[in-house]
């Protein structure tokens, strides 16, 4: 990470020896080069452990190096030498760690003892992992209904843990269990198991192999995904179209230098990525879908066979694409006709076609809308349950689609539950519960005061800050299950509580030796993953321990033999194979390299919806009801130096930003049309309907952004985003698509 504080412009291809610079700084910064470098060849490996960056899948085979830049630094920051010890606790207060930024909190290393709020001295003091679990337990049946109780869950959650901690929740008497898919693919859920009857993508990998033509809408793998490049360039490279449409030039889109091939590394060399890049324009994407799928039907493009067969809907969908105005495509979408027409050429000449898509399509208030019409247009050609083809919303975090899988959801299904009660012999609660908006708005109306987070950094990574932060310290008790020191730490409850956590490298010892848990990835491979290292501190817990603990000091009455079960955990895979479809046999199955694969009914081009066929649904342009008078929109976005929340670092290499994380980038066209210059300090203000939010201290970066947009980092700009602006039905923050206007800084 480079000290100075810089602006330039990046024109090396993404990868390469910077990528392996950036790595050995990981390690370096980490203190654990050695260690790091030895944990790093275990990383994604069959008998290793699952990366905790993103969900990526694993190749089969394997390659020795099966990790990327952005692993390496999710690595190193676990595997880290630094410790955040009660001592450290001692001498800084909250009040002090609060005004310390997310990269110093980050940096400070691992806990290493559970850690109880004092108030008195404004410190956390150690506290005893029983006392911890019977202070929750106090707490949990004071409340007059469990409803009071909100249990959040971060998508780097294993398998095991989610399945036993929503079991617990469920006894305890709540579908309370928000969790990080709300705030980033429940989009993807709601319109996909509507239109297709499954939430989830239905390709593999192998299928990268085999495409025709990638699309790729509103996803900046170089920096969320980095292995994704090296299937993007492999296909680039066998002639395959890859065609991105992103209001920001991201390189990893554009070019890539594959660390892990000699050629490129020692000749210099390097893979053009996408084949076309589109800009379109903040929120612009369903009208780009519409002007596709408009395109297709006109030149009568379609499958007419599959569309019999598997579908319903064709023909009102076929008039209300042809009805479509040109002009309002053009201005909707921010690109021009000749652009729209040349991508849905490009589309029809491909036999079967990949469709991927990441947060700038899921963060919209229209989004559910999007990828239904993302989804129709795959259907218009059959490119569905054929090699080579179909949807690919691409996860963020590494289990964040298995915690789904083992019922982390606050709208269980009555299947769902009826397996689960005739499975633990309990009758679990039917109404369902809050989302992540539903929880925040709970504790901050004062319905909900015991906050309990597995993992995760709740108060950074959710919209509307201020309020939120508002609604956290109304608790009565706010419990962080976690490896590192973070921003909800230091926002708490009346009490509140850290309870240290092992992580995904370190060995988890328990009655039965060491244990291995499972992972879900994008693509529903199911495998394992067993740590290596020696735990940070003799003083940590297994996700797993932590919530049978929990279960057992909350609930003395409960049937489910608790701590037996995570004696040994393959106990709780067998019960989660009688409970979860598609885990039969889970014990024996997950043990084959690499884990197998879920079955998704899409492959067999079997829709298992409403009516058994896949659907078309019309989605007009016009009523868009997020339309504002606001001047600019405004999306958040990662640096190459973060991970969701965790900011390992101030540089975005990529972008071409240096030791900076308040920056706007904004295009040239807006800076002259708003009289304001680059490297100018700016205030940033969202407009919405119950009032102004304001972040302030913000460098201007000229970018190639389209007019009319601006891109800043989250956490920081996360204040901007009215809790009230989310997407319809999925409520999912709309963070990528904020009314905002400029002003200078009156610091500057
Ligand atoms: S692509 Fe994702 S899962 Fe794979 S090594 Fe990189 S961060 Fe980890």
């Amino acid at each position: 990470m480079s000290d100075k504080k810089s602006i330039d412009v990046y024109l090396k291809p993404a990868g390469g020896w910077d990528a392996l610079k950036s790595s050995w700084h990981a390690l370096r910064d980490q203190q654990v080069v050695l260690k790091g470098a030895g944990t790093l060849l275990r990383a994604n490996q069959p008998s290793g452990f699952d990366c905790p960056g993103c969900a990526w899948p694993d190749r089969n085979p394997h390659s020795t190096f099966e990790f990327c830049e952005n692993g390496v630094k999710a690595v190193a920051n676990e595997a880290t030498s630094k410790r955040v010890t009660r001592e450290f606790f001692a001498e800084h207060s909250v009040q002090w760690l609060s005004q310390q930024d997310d990269h110093f909190l980050e940096a400070q290393g691992r806990l290493t003892e559970p850690m109880a709020y004092d108030a008195a001295g404004d410190r956390y003091r150690p506290i005893g992992w029983d006392e911890a679990f019977a202070t929750i337990a106090g707490s949990l049946n004071a409340l007059a209904s469990p409803d009071e109780a909100i249990f959040y869950t971060s998508g780097r959650t294993s398998n095991e843990a989610a399945f036993l901690y929503q079991l617990f929740v469920r006894e305890y008497g709540t579908n309370n269990l928000p969790d990080c898919s709300n705030m980033c693919h429940e989009a993807s859920g709601v319109a996909l198991t509507e239109q297709l009857g499954s939430g989830k993508g239905s390709v593999t990998l192998e299928d990268f192999e085999l495409a025709e033509a990638i699309f790729i809408f509103g996803q900046n793998p170089g920096t969320n995904h980095p292995r994704m490049l090296a299937e993007l360039r492999d296909a680039s490279r066998r002639g395959c179209r890859i065609v991105a449409f992103n209001p920001l030039r991201e390189r990893g889109l554009e070019r890539f230098a594959n660390p892990q091939s000699p050629a490129e590394m020692l000749g210099g060399g390097s893979t053009k990525i996408a084949s076309e890049y589109y800009q379109p324009r903040i929120g612009g994407d369903l009208a780009v879908a519409t002007a596709l799928a408009k395109v297709v039907v006109e030149r009568d493009a379609v499958d007419r066979e599959f569309i019999a067969t598997h579908t319903l809907g064709f023909e009102e969908f076929a008039a209300s694409v042809r009805a479509a105005d040109w002009d309002e495509l053009e201005r909707e979408s921010g690109l021009s006709r000749a652009q729209l027409e040349e991508a849905a050429g490009i589309y029809i000449d491909s036999r079967a076609t990949i469709l991927c898509w990441g947060m700038g399509i899921t963060q919209h208030p229209r989004s559910v809308a999007t990828i239904q019409m993302l989804a129709a247009l795959l259907l218009l050609r059959g490119n569905i349950g054929k090699p080579g083809a179909g949807p690919c919303p691409v996860r963020g975090h590494s289990n964040v689609q298995g915690d789904r899988t083992m019922g982390i959801y606050e709208q269980p299904s009555p299947a769902f539950l009826d397996r689960l009660g005739a499975e633990f012999d309990f009758q679990p609660p039917r109404e369902h519960g809050y989302d992540t908006i539903g929880a925040i708005e709970a504790m901050h109306d004062r319905r909900a005061s015991v906050f309990f987070a597995m993992g995760g950094n709740f108060a950074a990574a959710t919209p509307d800050s201020a309020h939120v932060h508002e609604a956290m310290r109304r608790c009565e008790l706010t419990v962080h299950v976690s490896t590192k020191l973070n921003r909800s730490h230091l926002v708490h409850g009346r009490q509140a509580l850290i309870l240290p956590c092992l992580g995904r490298t370190e060995i988890d010892l328990q009655a039965n030796g060491p244990q291995a848990v499972t992972v879900e990835d994008s693509m529903s491979m199911v495998h394992l993953s067993s740590g290596m290292n020696p735990p940070a501190s003799d003083y940590l817990l297994s996700e797993p321990a932590i919530v049978a603990r929990l279960a057992a000091a909350t609930l003395p009455r409960s049937r489910t033999p608790w701590l037996w079960l995570v004696e040994d955990y393959d106990r709780i895979r067998e019960r989660i194979a009688q409970v979860i479809s598609g885990f039969e046999d889970f014990n024996r199955r997950v043990r084959a390299p690499g884990g197998f694969h879920l079955h998704h009914p899409g492959r067999e081009r079997v829709f298992p919806t409403a009516s058994g066929k896949a659907g078309f649904f019309v989605h007009p342009l016009s009523s868009d009801s997020s339309k504002s008078e606001a001047p600019l929109r405004l999306m958040t976005v990662r640096s190459h130096d973060q991970y969701n929340t965790t900011v390992y670092g101030l540089d975005d290499r990529y972008r071409g930003v240096h030791g900076l994380r308040r920056v706007c980038f904004i295009s040239t066209h807006d800076l002259q049309r708003l009289g304001l210059r680059d490297g100018e300090m700016v205030d940033i203000t969202s407009l919405w309907r119950d009032g102004e939010r304001t972040v302030t201290g913000f460098r201007l970066v000229e970018y190639d952004i389209p007019s009319g947009c601006l891109a800043s980092y989250f956490p920081e700009t996360n204040a901007l985003v009215p809790l009230e602006h989310h997407a319809e039905r999925a409520r999912t923050p709309a963070s990528k698509s904020i009314p905002v206007r400029l002003s200078r800084s009156a610091a500057a």
